[in-house]
């Protein structure tokens, strides 16, 4: 029988922290760049960017860098959440 609100091990608290790990990660996450001007506008921002000179689509603003940082830490913390594998 499992005891939802303590486990001895404390798997209750560790499923509990889960959905807020999730939470932070999302409110951790960039928007590309978007400026009035958009010459200036990061290519990956979903307005795209008026720059010709620069590859569409691609990340310039380090958004994309940042929030691949944050995934793999809230990938990390999910990880050892869960407890040593056995
Ligand atoms: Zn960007």
């Amino acid at each position: 029988m499992t005891d939802k609100v303590a486990g001895p091990d404390g798997s209750a608290l560790s499923e509990g922290l889960g959905p807020l790990v999730d939470e932070l990660a999302k409110l951790a996450r960039q928007q590309h760049y978007y400026c009035e001007d958009s010459w200036y506008t990061c290519p990956a921002h979903p307005e795209g960017t008026a720059n010709e000179f620069k590859e569409r689509g691609v990340c310039d603003c380090g958004a994309d860098k940042h929030n691949a940082a944050v995934e793999a830490l809230r990938e990390r913390i999910a990880a050892a959440l869960k407890g040593p594998s056995v």
